[in-house]
């Protein structure tokens, strides 16, 4: 189980890199991601959450089967016009939820662990935690898709819960 990085630790305003091949490193990488996210209990969690700036991503909305997602350099190759809004949160920005639209589907392709290209198609609870993720991995927050206002008056009450706390670190 990785340090989780919060709102304000530069990484996760990177923009991560690709990764060049899927290697032991990387696989580990993909492990690190998966305990430090179901210790958190979250539903996804991206690379720089725990401070690396590679593009690798996990997601487990609790399906059985189809097992949970690895993206890894994922690209979001289609998107429907179909848009949902729905409360989000985030691992990194503890206690903050706000109201996100997004595409109601989406159609991904990214490597797995094993390297295999493979390509998902999701919709609803699990095209939007997708969604969140790759933000991630283009240093983009929730926070960045809501109106000024709100995002203000979110980092206002994010300020008043760090209230005594430094670091970026969890
Ligand atoms: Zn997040």
């Amino acid at each position: 189980v990785q340090t989780l990085h919060v709102l304000g630790s530069p990484v996760l305003r990177r923009q991560a890199g690709a990764v060049r091949a899927v290697d032991d490193e990387v696989r580990r990488l993909v492990d690190d991601l998966f305990e430090t996210m179901r210790a958190a209990k979250g539903v996804g969690l991206a690379a720089n959450q725990i401070g690396v700036a590679r593009r690798v991503a996990v997601v487990d909305i609790g399906e059985e089967d189809p097992p949970p997602l690895v993206l890894i350099n994922p690209v979001i190759l289609e998107r429907s016009d179909e848009t949902e809004t729905a409360e989000e949160g985030c691992l990194s920005i503890p206690e903050i939820f706000g109201d996100v639209t997004r595409a109601a589907r989406v159609v991904v392709e990214a490597l797995d662990r094993d390297g295999r290209t493979l390509r998902t198609e999701a919709s609803g609870y699990k095209a939007r935690a997708i969604q969140h993720e790759i933000d991630h991995l283009d240093g983009v927050l929730f926070l960045d898709h809501l109106s000024a206002v709100k995002r203000n008056l979110l980092l206002s009450k994010w300020k008043k819960s760090r209230k005594g706390q430094t670091g970026y670190l969890k």
